[in-house]
């Protein structure tokens, strides 16, 4: 790849900014560079960003109008849809199966969902309450000003997707920082907005590593930061906004559980169990990384899911056939066969798995560790890598407080044919989503986010807009 270069006020900027590899996972060959940009570049591109928040092309633009640049970039993503899945596969290592079919499809959906919103997002007028028909009362909602869209490796595209069309539907102007291995979707991305009409400065990209992240933290012209990362890094940002009160929303870390129930239709739950730790490699925030199955059927469920594990082709993310690619680099490699490596010394058993395939890249083996200590590592950490830990229990009761007994909170699946128990269970669970009899399966237009933990504040859906508009209340005298 060519050196990329951070893209601020609608030009391509560059900067003499330390550089940074970016390497293919598949590999680790060295497949090109990014600046580090410091407290400078994020300061031009902020800036950019504010003229552009100011500039009445943008400010004052029609709702309608919105609504047609952003359906101008949606046509453009999908006509672009292959060379994006495929640098999206290349900078990432997912599988081009996913890319092609999950990731490029869902971030088309997400801008055609949000380009249906600007001219529904609209204050009220409000009867007040004590003042009577001499008043006259309403609201207005006005983009909340400069945004600082911070997002991780896993899902480059989609997350930086679901933060830029809600952020962009509501007229804020965006600073997206991504992270420092995947760095080219949002470049396209950026690109692709332009080339759709969004006005410079709009949307500005800035490259570099969790200090660039910091430097767009602490700016004081980001009025509200959006971040999706681990729950570590979120808590830091939190401290950070604490002097200005910036809003912020934050997308963290998950352990989330799979609850298989006896009369469960294994046909598909043991495939929808294994799919939703194993795609990705397991680095998906919610992923269903502890199953719990009743203890009759445990060895059939487990023995179900290592048969499906082992159909998982492992390969080049850019052939069509690979279904299992890398983890992203070798930090995590290490980290995530440090904990199976802690969980088994703790006891729990290795049922299969555990080791790093025998390739070039960061590969590790589809996983499947069992313990019923719930202070094991396994039970407890995210690991972000294709670890199953599997529980068996005895009754409903018991399953629920295993379920619920974490620091995270953002999704949960239940497999059962009785809706009635699957409904009970989704207010009992302590989770952002519940899934029931299904699996990776988020939706534009429902909020996502997380219990505990797992974050602050959801994205999707018509909710996400309280992090990017401002109600500003009216009243007036009227007689
Ligand atoms: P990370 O927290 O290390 O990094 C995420 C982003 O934050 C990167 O762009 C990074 O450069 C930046 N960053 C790092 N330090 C920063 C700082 N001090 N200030 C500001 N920005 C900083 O996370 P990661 O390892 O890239 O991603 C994996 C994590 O993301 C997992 O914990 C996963 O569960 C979580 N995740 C959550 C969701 C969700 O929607 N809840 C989705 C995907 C991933």
């Amino acid at each position: 790849m060519p050196p990329a270069h951070n893209y601020i006020g609608g030009v391509i900027a560059a900067t003499h900014a330390p550089r940074i590899d970016v390497l293919n996972p598949a590999t680790g060959e060295v497949i090109g560079d990014i600046p580090r940009s410091g407290k400078g570049e994020v300061d031009s591109a902020v800036q950019a960003a504010r003229a552009a928040f100011d500039e009445p092309a943008w400010r004052d633009m029609a709702p309608a109008a919105r609504e047609r640049l952003l359906h101008r970039f949606a046509d453009l993503l999908e006509a672009d849809a292959q060379g994006m899945a495929r640098l999206e596969s290349l900078d990432s290592g997912k599988p081009i199966a996913f890319t092609s079919t999950i990731d490029v499809p869902y971030a088309v959906a997400w801008l055609r969902y949000y380009a249906g919103w600007p001219t529904k997002l609209a204050g009220k007028a409000q009867a007040p309450a004590i003042h009577g028909p001499s008043f006259h009362a309403y609201t207005l909602r006005e983009p909340v000003g400069v945004v600082g869209l911070i997002v991780p490796w896993n899902y480059p595209l989609i997350l930086a997707v679901w933060k830029l069309a809600p952020a962009l539907a509501a007229g804020c102007t965006v600073v997206l920082k991504p992270a420092q291995n995947t760095p080219y979707s949002a470049l396209r991305l950026a690109h692709l907005a332009r080339e759709a009409g969004f006005p410079p400065g709009v949307f500005n990209v800035v490259l570099g590593d969790g200090g660039t992240g910091q430097a767009l933290v602490e700016h004081p012209g980001v009025a509200k930061l959006s971040f999706t990362g681990s729950t570590r890094v979120g808590k830091q940002i939190l401290a950070s906004v604490a002097s200005d009160l910036k809003r912020v929303t934050l997308e963290l870390g998950g352990k989330s559980p799979t609850i298989i129930l006896p009369d469960a239709d294994m046909h598909s739950a043991i495939p929808g169990a294994a799919q939703s730790v194993f795609v990705h490699a397991g680095q998906i925030c919610f992923a269903g990384t502890r199953l719990f199955a009743p203890r009759k059927q445990f060895q059939q469920v487990l023995d179900g899911i290592a048969g499906v594990a082992a159909t998982f082709g492992v390969g080049d993310p850019l052939d069509p056939a690979t279904l299992l690619g890398p983890l992203i680099s070798q930090a995590q490699l290490d980290s995530v066969l440090a904990r199976i490596d802690a969980s088994v010394k703790a006891g729990a058993t290795l049922f299969c798995g555990g080791r790093q395939v025998p390739r070039a890249g960061y590969y590790v083996e589809p996983t499947i560790l069992v313990t019923e200590d719930r202070a094991n590592p396994g039970f407890r950490e995210e690991f972000f890598g294709p670890v199953l830990v599997a529980t068996p229990y005895d009754d409903l009761e018991q399953v629920v407080a295993m379920a619920n007994d974490s620091d995270y909170g953002l999704a949960a699946h239940v497999h059962t044919r009785d809706l009635a128990t699957a409904h009970q269970l989704a207010r009992k669970l302590q989770a952002g989503t519940v899934w029931i009899n299904t699996q990776l399966a988020p939706d534009p237009a429902m909020p996502f986010g997380g219990f505990k933990q797992s974050g602050w504040g959801r994205e999707n859906g018509e909710d996400v807009f309280d992090h990017y508009l401002e109600t500003k209340s009216v009243i007036a005298r009227i007689g």
